[in-house]
């Protein structure tokens, strides 16, 4: 029976008066400060979801199937080296003790640091703790058999890229999990090289873990991505414009970061890293479930099954989930759980771990966590989500 240990960081995160005061309280939107996408308490919805996973699949008398654990772990430097430059580091900690000296004068705990990326007295600390969150969730799969793990964390990381922050991203979490992964499995120590794939199913490109990623050998990353209907005449996107009088962002679909110019609001294209072991796979315009699952089975999984990952680690963004005000690619919990669990189907002799990237709205984002877990969790002949059954053979004969 498999085993899901979720890891979370929250002890850092919770909104408790501490936190509010020096915790990491978000990145506040430019045109209204009073938004904030990633302020404290947002994963609480998420934790709930866990808890009740943990009582509602634990049978009396048996083991839990699902465990809920916080971790403390912070990483080394030697791997944050592999990930990030050391100034880039030292800015970031120094910003967060910046803002700390603010508060203790009763200022302003926000500091504008990155874009869309600022930074509170806590935001090095919860940066630091959602990539050893992550490494509790690549080690426990490596040492345990029919185990798979689930890193739920806060602040994200896959925007995160060696010497900046973006998109509420610091520490880019998942591609130092896969170089962790990749260098300090058991299979490392033996001179048995472990092949690592990262599978990034947020809606926004992957741009941090393509840039730390890009020609690491025995990493594999497929990203994930949607691309906004761009004019070209015009030199701007034809969606994803923001509305300041509902805080959301109209028509579905934000492309983020920018890959072109878009000089209605001045904003500077961010290069597409290319490169042998990166797979994007792209998607214009709103897709549905379906057609994301079908682009997904004929592009991305031939070439995870060639690459066959000892260890396959998801960058699982649920802000590619229907109606999240950020993102909004088409995913449904159902989707979530399928990819997933398919997944798990076809690459039989891989383990899973999986590290929480974007999700802006907690009421969408949970049942897509809950599926998601689930999909982790439930063993092959197990299937909670019915709709599963109309996929399931495309995955293993794939
Ligand atoms: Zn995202």
């Amino acid at each position: 029976m498999t085993t899901l240990k979720i890891f979370t960081n929250d002890d850092i995160w919770r909104d408790t008066a501490e936190n509010r005061r020096y915790g990491h309280l978000g990145t506040c939107d430019r045109e209204d400060p009073s938004i904030r996408y990633d302020k404290p308490g947002k994963t609480s919805p998420l934790l709930a979801v866990a808890q009740e996973l943990v009582t509602s699949t634990h049978r009396d008398g048996n083991e839990p199937r699902i465990k809920l654990s916080t971790s403390h772990r912070k990483p080394e430097q030697r791997l944050l080296l592999q990930g990030h430059t050391q100034e880039y580091l030292d800015r970031l900690e120094s910003a967060s003790m910046v803002a700390k000296e603010r508060v203790d004068r009763g200022g302003v705990a926000i500091v504008p640091f990155g874009k869309e990326a600022d930074v509170s007295p806590g935001t090095y600390q919860a940066a630091l703790s959602s990539v050893g969150a992550a490494l509790d969730a690549v080690d426990s799969v490596h040492t345990h058999p029919h185990t798979t793990a689930f890193a739920l964390v806060w602040p994200p990381g896959h925007h995160a890229e060696p010497d900046q922050a973006m998109g509420f991203c610091y520490l880019s979490t998942a591609a130092l999990a896969a170089i962790y992964a990749r260098d300090r499995s058991p299979r490392a120590t033996t001179n048995r090289t472990s092949r690592v794939a990262l599978i990034d199913i947020d809606h926004h490109r992957g741009n941090g873990s393509a840039a730390v990623l890009a020609n690491q050998p025995d990493i594999l990353l497929i990203d994930q991505v949607y691309r906004s209907p761009y004019d070209d005449t015009a030199r701007r996107y034809t969606d994803g414009i923001f509305d300041p009088s509902t805080g959301l962002y109209a028509g579905a679909g934000k492309e983020y970061p920018y890959t072109r110019d878009d000089t209605s609001i001045g904003a500077r294209a961010h290069p597409v890293i290319q490169a042998q072991n990166i797979l994007h796979v792209e998607h214009e315009g709103f897709q549905s479930a379906e057609t994301l699952i079908t682009k997904f089975v004929d592009h991305a999984l031939p070439r995870l099954i060639e690459f066959q990952p000892d260890l396959v680690i998801w960058s699982v963004g649920l802000d590619s989930a229907v109606g999240d005000p950020l993102g909004g690619l088409g995913m449904t919990p159902d989707a979530f759980y399928t990819l997933v669990k398919g997944c798990r189907l076809a690459l039989p002799n891989a383990r899973h771990c999986g590290i929480l990237e974007g999700g802006y709205e907690p009421v969408i984002s949970a049942p897509c966590l809950r599926t998601t877990l689930l999909g982790f969790s439930e063993d092959e002949e197990e299937v909670s989500v019915a709709s599963f059954e109309r996929y399931a053979h495309r995955f293993v004969k794939a």
